[in-house]
């Protein structure tokens, strides 16, 4: 016999926002329909734990899809508790309804696109893909009859018997026009594995009755993944091929962690550390989010720190609250909790690869790098988990920490009487500053090799952690003491170049450097230099430096100079002037026109004689 009823007035408001607003991410109906499945076994299966129900023999729990391209239908069946007709009343007709209404009214508050996953939304979302859904179920209760339900999801539905014998339910989807399309087994098999990949039980999408010999039908998802297992029991091999099915990236990861942890909120998850491509960019990573082996979403920054973003990985955390707004979660304290216990566990583990095996540790620092600098600019604390493994090569191609060239600190009271940290020098282009790192070498002095796109923010950033420690200098930024003679300083070369230099944005400065082979080198203020990078990088112009000639009271050719003939002195003096400028950065097209017509001045004149 079939009874009417009717669902609710309100869903004449509901049901044109879940179809239109929802829309642009309709796919989510079908986790939402297979994790009802799951659930409804996990229930069942608690009632066998409880011995108050007992599984038939040789049964297995499953979820079948079946998909049907002639009947435009979509049919998700699971061995799971049933309903009997009450309980169909009750929690489709009320529950599910209610709930579905709840998750609208929230939706509309949060403005579209608050909830994350659009999780929660449940059994009526289906109608964003259906005309018409049947349900046919049969509860686990003894003596419980097989209940048929329909509805278009408007406001009307009917409920009557039906002669299903096996427990459990199955649902069937009626496609709309145009929705066609997952009635089709590819489709269908592509949103399987993006939603469904995890759960908890064998998914069949549409299982042949009839096998060929030897043939097994295999489930779509893997019940129980590599991330929910212990820690202990899981192989290399397994955590590397995990990382390939899961990403599809066949390089192998450098490392991984395992998350694993059920007090004082649960969380699972392995998270990998892959192979860096591009050394000039960040790169983005995946981290996919699943609440108890269901599928949410990607990259969710209000859950998983942003910079682990750059890393690829899977977590399962059932204690996050998913069905509601963004910024709800933005606020809540176990959120943080959660992205403060990744961050911690990250930091621990490049600690113990640091302490337990340098070797491999320093051969993933490339890669590892960009990460952990740009993990300590966005988050502090992370920065005072790991600012003792952080490393820089020195001249002599070893790794060292970045804090063991730091110096002594800087009482306050000597700060205020002027006195800086002693400089830490870097070289940032090994090529542009070989001159200079030739004068550090013979003057056993060490710099730093600081030549990704991070390092001069990062650098910026250490010196504002670290004021009384430690400052930068770029190798070409001033003349160390120890490069030079305690007093060199020479007047009448100092006129001359000045003279010479007239009307160009130099200042000149004259030093006799224990190095007697370079005539003369370009400082630049550190200050200057990092302001003019940041003019350029904004685009404003690139004129900001403040560059200083450093003549080498040393050197043959400078000395020379004194007594010369003064045109040819003041070629001579330009000459050196370019060519140290020239050793600093590339010539601008005037400079070098200048350059070369003083060279062929120069040359002839060397001939002539
Ligand atoms: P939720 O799953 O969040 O509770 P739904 O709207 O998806 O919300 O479903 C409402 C209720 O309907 C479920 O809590 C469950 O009691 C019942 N239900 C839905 N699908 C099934 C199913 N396949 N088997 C048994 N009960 C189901």
């Amino acid at each position: 016999m079939e009874k009417q009823g009717n669902i609710r007035i309100a869903s004449e408001n509901m049901m044109p926002i879940i179809k239109k607003w929802l829309y642009s991410e309709k796919d989510i109906f079908l986790r939402e329909i297979v994790a009802n499945a799951s659930d409804a076994i996990t229930k069942l299966k608690k009632l066998t734990d409880l011995g108050e129900y007992t599984l038939p023999e040789g049964e297995k729990y499953r979820i079948t899809v079946t998909t049907d391209e002639e009947a435009k239908t979509l049919t998700v069946e699971d061995n799971g508790i049933g309903m009997t007709a009450e309980e169909v009343e009750k929690y489709i007709t009320q529950i599910a309804f209610s709930g579905a209404a709840d998750f609208v009214a929230k939706y509309e508050k949060a403005g579209g696109e608050g909830i994350i996953g659009h999780f929660g939304l449940g059994f009526y979302s289906a109608y964003m893909v259906s005309d018409l859904i049947e349900i046919y179920t049969k509860s686990y209760r003894d003596g419980e009859a097989a209940v048929h339900w329909q509805s278009d999801g408007n406001s009307t539905y009917t409920i009557g018997d039906c002669d299903k014998q096996t427990r459990g339910t199955k649902v069937v989807m009626h496609l709309s026009q145009g929705e066609e399309e997952f009635s089709k087994e590819y489709v269908v098999r592509g949103l399987l594995r993006k939603y469904c990949s995890f759960m908890p039980y064998e998914i069949y999408l549409d299982p042949k009755s009839e096998l060929k010999e030897g043939e097994e039908n295999k489930p779509v998802n893997t019940p129980f993944p590599l991330y929910m297992k212990d820690p202990k029991e899981c192989t290399e091999q397994e955590y590397k091929d995990f990382y390939r099915d899961t990403f599809a990236d066949y390089n192998e990861p450098l490392f991984w962690i395992h998350l694993n942890m059920d007090y004082p909120f649960r969380l699972k998850g392995i998270l990998y550390f892959p192979k860096v491509k591009k050394q000039v960019e960040l790169e983005r990573g995946q981290v996919k989010l699943y609440c108890n082996q269901v599928y949410i979403a990607d990259n969710i920054k209000e859950v998983i720190p942003e910079f682990l973003m750059l890393l690829n990985g899977v977590i399962d955390c059932p204690d996050i609250p998913l069905n509601v707004s963004r910024s709800f979660l933005q606020n809540d304290r176990q959120v943080q909790k959660i992205a403060k216990h990744i961050t911690k566990k990250v930091a621990d583990k490049l600690n113990e690869l640091y302490k337990g095996d340098r070797e491999k540790y320093e051969a993933c620092w490339n890669d590892l790098a960009t990460f952990v600098k740009f993990g300590c600019l966005k988050d502090d604390e992370f920065y005072g988990r790991v600012k003792d493994i952080i490393i820089y090569k020195n001249l002599a191609g070893e790794y060292r920490p970045v804090t063991s060239f730091f110096g002594e600190e800087v009482s306050a009271e000597d700060a205020k009487e002027g006195k800086q940290p002693a400089p830490v020098y870097y070289v940032s282009d090994e090529s542009k500053q070989a001159q200079y790192v030739k004068m550090f070498r013979e003057a056993g002095m060490d710099a730093i090799l600081c030549d990704t796109f991070i390092d001069p923010h990062f650098i910026s950033y250490l010196e504002y952690k670290n004021p009384t420690r430690v400052r930068f200098l770029r190798i070409d930024a001033e003349v160390d003491e120890a490069l030079r003679e305690a007093d060199g300083g020479d007047k009448e070369l100092e006129d001359l170049f000045s003279a010479a230099l007239d009307g160009k944005k130099v200042k000149v400065r004259t030093e006799k450097l224990k190095n007697a082979d370079v005539p003369a080198i370009v400082n630049v203020s550190e200050f200057m230099r990092r302001m003019s990078e940041m003019n350029s990088f904004y685009r404003m112009g690139e004129d900001a430096a403040d560059v200083t000639l450093v003549v080498n009271t040393a050197n043959a050719a400078v000395q020379a100079l004194k007594g010369a003939e003064a045109e040819r002195a003041r070629d001579v003096a330009l000459a050196v002037y370019y060519l140290a400028l020239s050793a600093y950065k590339q010539l601008s097209p005037e400079e070098s026109e200048a350059f070369t017509q003083i060279n062929a001045r120069l040359m002839q004149d060397y001939l002539k004689k």
